[in-house]
């Protein structure tokens, strides 16, 4: 074994096993990757060896659903109107794609300093992020070292969620499936489809999943995409929304609610997931509207939309389908350096033990994307993808918002730094203190 680099003296979290603590272990780092794991002590003459004086070592987070545009501060353009407008039009510019690509390098520097190794990306403007992701993957840019798989823009009808901004819009089921293909053909790592409406642009109440994409149009999506070799995720935001993502061939159900046991076991069959978001629906159901400013109706929806999350997840976890997590970062009060919270409501909104919340945000998510061969746990083979906290993050998971090292495919930053936006972090300790 080629000396490289190791770090001495941790208490591993092993996500594997029922996130155990494997006290007094050093973990050696060669190539970016874990070479081996031994207890302390054991000679490492040759390498350059970090005493971690009894920090707690666990895996790199993986953040599944975000998206790069935002910084999560609430917004009057996100909500539509005039100045989105003005916004839009900024961005197909030259000037707009420039902006735009330093917007999402930033977004992702936020996601690694605040301990995300994996992060995928669920929809963006113009090809930043299928952009971004290649840039990564040649080791250049302030986030290098971050895993980034990345759709490019959403895919939906005319009206559907996100038609407008982050998503393009086509009516046919064959134009659907071309914008899919140039997507693919531009690089994306996977499709992303809208097929049901969302909190922010429901109408009414009680309709935040009301269905916008026909079974026709979401199964030509998924069968152009399936035979390029890439895997579909769906906004699915209702039970009728997840019975025509299971019958049609998505892959991931984001946000997800309640399934039929028709929907469960397609989902089973196919080694499908579902992927919840607590982040957004949690402040905008719990915050009061002249906070949120997103409408009166919005906690009523947030709430259905937080309860149908919460059944979809247990169905999956109790029927052996996978269960991942992601914080629909971007979306107001979803911060680009927030996946740790997400963590924290899995626990206590969502009704998972701790141990099964820090499991779903590194291996669970790694099996979501079936990379749980290349990360997801600290395990000899593996990438080197490593976040270091005082504390163990197992007895109290908001120990993952003090990550004070992290190790992304060996690069390593030490005291990272994320640019916090102090309102929003008071009001969300504040709600979270409730739950
Ligand atoms: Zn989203």
């Amino acid at each position: 074994m080629a000396p490289g680099k190791v770090y001495a003296n941790c208490n591993i979290v092993d996500v594997e096993d029922g996130c155990k603590i494997l006290e007094n272990s050093d973990i050696f780092v060669v190539d970016g990757k874990i070479a081996d794991i031994r207890p302390h002590g054991v000679a490492t003459y040759g390498w350059k060896v970090e005493d971690m004086k009894g920090a707690y070592a666990a895996p790199g987070l993986i953040n599944l659903h975000a998206h790069l545009f935002g910084t999560g501060a609430p917004s009057k353009v996100i909500s539509g109107g005039g100045a989105q407008k003005v916004v839009l039009k900024l961005l197909y510019t030259p000037l707009g794609k420039f902006v735009l690509s330093r917007l999402v390098a930033s977004a992702a520097k936020q996601q690694l300093m605040s301990g995300v190794t994996t992060l995928r990306a669920v929809g963006d403007f113009r090809n930043s992020d299928i952009e971004l992701a290649a840039e990564l993957r040649a080791g250049k840019g302030a986030a290098r070292g971050l895993r980034l798989f990345a759709s490019g823009p959403a895919i939906t009808v005319a009206g559907g969620h996100g038609a407008g901004t982050f998503a393009l819009t086509a009516e046919k089921p064959e134009e659907l499936a071309a914008l899919a293909v140039a997507n693919i053909d531009a690089g994306a790592d996977f499709v992303k489809i809208c097929i049901t409406g969302g909190v922010t642009d429901a109408k009414k109440r009680g309709e935040p999943g009301e269905l916008k994409m026909t079974a026709e149009q979401v199964k030509a999506v998924c069968d152009a995409a399936h035979a390029r070799g890439k895997r579909v995720a769906a906004h699915i935001q209702s039970k009728e929304g997840m019975e025509i993502a299971a019958t049609c061939g998505v892959d991931t159900a984001e946000h997800a609610a309640l399934m039929s046991e028709n929907a469960l076991r397609l989902f089973k069959e196919r080694g499908g997931a579902v992927v919840a978001t607590f982040s957004p629906a949690l402040p905008y159901f719990k915050l009061p509207p002249e906070i949120t400013k997103l409408g009166d109706d919005c906690a009523y929806n947030s709430e259905i939309v937080l309860n149908g999350m919460k059944d979809a997840a247990h169905q999956a976890a109790d029927n052996g389908v996978a269960v991942g997590m992601g914080t629909d970062a971007s979306c107001p009060f979803c911060t680009q350096y927030g996946s740790w919270r997400e963590v924290v409501y899995f626990n206590r909104a969502g009704g998972f033990t701790p141990e099964q919340s820090l499991y779903t945000a590194t291996l669970g998510n790694a099996k979501v994307l079936r990379i749980d061969d290349e990360t997801g746990s600290l395990e000899k083979g593996k990438s080197a993808d490593i976040i270091f906290t005082k504390g163990n993050p197992v007895a109290d998971l908001t120990e993952l918002s003090r990550v004070f090292c992290v190790v992304a495919q060996g690069r390593e930053i030490a005291k990272p730094k994320v640019k916090r936006n102090k309102k929003i972090d008071k009001l969300l300790v504040d709600m979270t203190s409730t739950l």
